[in-house]
Formats: C-alpha cells, structure tokens, sequence
C-alpha cells in the first residue's frame, strides 16, 4: 500500500485526508463531490449573436476589448470593478468570441442563486446560443455553448474550459477553500477571466505574474461607499403617497430625484398621479417622444424630478441625486439591475451621498442581494 496517494480528482496530496477501503485509497476531501463529468465533445465554428438592450459605457468598452485581446494572445486577466460598475457585461465579448470559435466556454459563481440570475441574462444576451446552468440538483445537463456553472460543479469538467469567467472569487465559499481552488484549476486548459470587486492580496499577487494582466474598473473615482438602499415596504396607493411626500422632501432641500419604474405604461401612469401633488417634474421611457431633450434639461436642473423606465439605469451621472425605485420587487429587477440604480446616487465626489430608496409590496430576493452586496462592497473601502 502506497503511502503517496495523489487523488486524481482534487490533487490532495495530504495523506491526512486519505482513506482507504478494502485496500484502496479514497480521498476525503473531496468525497462530497460525485456525479457525472462532462463530455468533451469538438464542436463546429458558431454564429453568435450578442443581443444587449442597452449599450456599454466608453470604460467598459474598452476594458472588454482588451479581455479579448489578452485571451487571444493568451493572458489570464483579472477585472478588479467597483461594486456597481458593470463587470458581468466586460465579459460578453471575450465569450461571444470564444463561443464563435467553438470553444468550451465556462462562468463560473460560487453562489447557486448568482448562477440561477445569470443564466437568465446570458439567455437573452446571446439567444441564437445554448446556454447552460448547472448547479447542486440541477446538472442533468452537462454541454452547451456556454456553462454556467457553480464553482462547487466544477469537478465534472476536468481539463475542460478554454475559456473560465470567475467572478466573485473572493466570496464564500470558493475563498479559502481548497478543494473549490483545485477543482478551478484541474477545470481550465486554457484562460481565465476573473472578476471581483474585492480582490485579496493573494489573488492580486497571482496576477502581477507574467501572462497575467490587472485590469481596473472605476466608475465611482472618489472611493467613498455606494449608498445603501433602504426597503420601503407599502400596499397600493401608500406607495404613491411615500413617493409624493419624499419629491417634496427633496424639492425642499433643492436636490434633485429620480423615480424607476418596471414599465413603460406605469412611467404615464405614476407621473399623472404625481404631477397632482408635485410640480416641476416630467417622465421618459423608450417610448417617449423628445426623450433626449428632456434628459437633457433634467440634468441641467430644469426639472426637480423625473419618472423613468430602465432606459436611464447606466450612463447618467447627476449632482447630488436622490433614487426612488417604485415596485422594485418586480420580477425585471434582479439584484443586478437594482445594484445598478442604486449606483446612480451619490457619484461625485462633493456630493457622494444620496438616498436610495426601495419601494416595494415585500422584500424581494433581488431586493435583500442588492443591499448585502453593496454593504459588502462597501467594508473593503
Ligand atoms: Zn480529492
């Protein structure tokens, strides 16, 4: 009996942690994980069609172009973004190419609900693809375009991705654990793209190695904490009356506010209620004529408030503004999309603060996540 048992599985080298059973050694640290591998079949060149209903700001442009160029010359690229940045859109181009090429594409996240929420976005950015989720209980099937995949699954693709997206490396429970790290790396045969906005020391060391690059994203230059959004749970016309009392608050204090809306039909319809009570305020969506103009005036302060769909969640900063979302428990807003409204508040430097308001029936899933992620974004400041 050899007393040097490497399990082929994790490469736990730790006699410590073998077992043996019948005569035959196992590894513990892995034993938890068991299940099917993943077929490694040559796939054909694809047609990839990136389907995005917004477009990307010029920062995050450029910072997937380079992703791409370090993936085809073969750099591992660590994107260090701020909470609220936008680093899940820096990773479309360079798996939209590695797709086209026929490639084994893999995003992984340690958490199974993150997984459940990306793969529906990935779905409707690259429609014409198959994409794949794969988690605890969920793993029936293995191949696809592009596998989304917690870092717990990873045993089932040994030697397996061309192409890695991490992100929130440096999340429970893939931090620290061994067992999730060596899965990672017995999983890629080719390039990494990790993410994080909260880098530890050991992964920056990582990629101040040769063929490794650090790239930052920083759309928050002041490093000041993202304001935390505050639930405001309210039934029916309450909701209206929160809202009309808060635009007055502001009104007062001179500070501007802006009010989200899931749909378009309830832009109109908010702002008929509203402009009863508020004056000074007007409403966009994608289906508003002269739209531009009146964003337009609204940032030069002409108007005190503005009701608006999604069209405006990326790209505006204003001085000194204050976010209501009105039913942000709809289904359209995921964690996400709400980390991204609530990033609208408090962008310059000498007025970093605002209110960020979530008003809702209940608390949702995406609600509860966008709150404990920007606090936790905001501990490593
Ligand atoms: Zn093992």
């Amino acid at each position: 009996m050899s007393n040097t048992f490497i399990c082929p599985r994790c490469g736990n080298k730790d006699q410590l942690f073998v077992g043996y059973k019948n005569g035959q050694p196992y590894c513990r640290r892995c034993i938890g994980f068991q299940g099917e591998e993943a077929q490694d079949a040559v796939k054909p060149l694809q047609s990839v069609r990136l389907s995005l209903s917004y477009s990307l700001s010029r920062e995050q442009r450029a910072l997937s172009d380079q992703v791409i160029a370090n993936f085809k010359s073969g750099i591992d690229t660590l994107v260090y973004a701020v909470c609220g940045s936008g680093k899940t859109e820096i990773s479309y181009g360079v798996i939209a190419y590695a797709m086209s090429k026929g490639l084994n594409v893999g995003f992984a996240l340690p958490r199974r609900d993150v997984v459940v929420e990306l793969f529906q976005r990935l779905k409707s950015a690259f429609p014409n693809n198959k994409i794949v989720a794969v988690y605890g209980g969920h793993a029936s099937v293995l191949e696809g375009d592009c596998i989304i995949l917690t870092t717990h699954q990873l045993y089932r693709y040994p030697a397996y991705f061309d192409l890695l997206v991490m992100d929130e490396i440096d999340a429970f429970p893939f931090k620290g654990s061994l067992v999730l790290g060596s899965f990672y790396e017995r999983s890629l045969r080719g390039h990494c793209v990790m993410m994080t906005a909260t880098p530890s020391k050991s992964v920056i060391a990582r990629f101040k190695r040769p063929g490794h690059q650090i790239l930052t994203l920083r759309t928050r230059y002041h490093r000041k904490p993202i304001p935390v959004p505050c639930s405001h749970l309210a039934v029916g016309p309450l909701k209206f009356f929160f809202c009309v009392r808060k635009l007055k608050e502001y009104k007062k204090a001179r500070k501007q506010c802006m009010v989200f809306v899931p749909t378009v039909s309830m832009a109109e319809r908010l702002f008929g209620f509203l402009r009863l009570f508020v004056s000074n305020g007007n409403f966009v969506s994608s289906k508003r004529k002269g739209r531009p103009g009146i964003i337009e005036a609204f940032k030069n302060g002409k108007y005190d408030y503005l009701v608006t769909t999604a069209v405006l969640e990326r790209g505006v900063t204003i001085r000194n503004l204050q976010v209501i979302v009105f039913g942000s428990d709809n289904r359209i807003y995921d964690s996400a999309a709400l980390i991204q409204i609530a990033g609208r508040a408090g962008r310059k430097a000498d007025a970093p603060t605002g209110d960020v308001f979530f008003l809702a029936n209940k608390e949702s899933e995406g609600m509860k996540r966008a709150i404990k992620e920007i606090e936790y974004c905001n501990t490593f400041l």
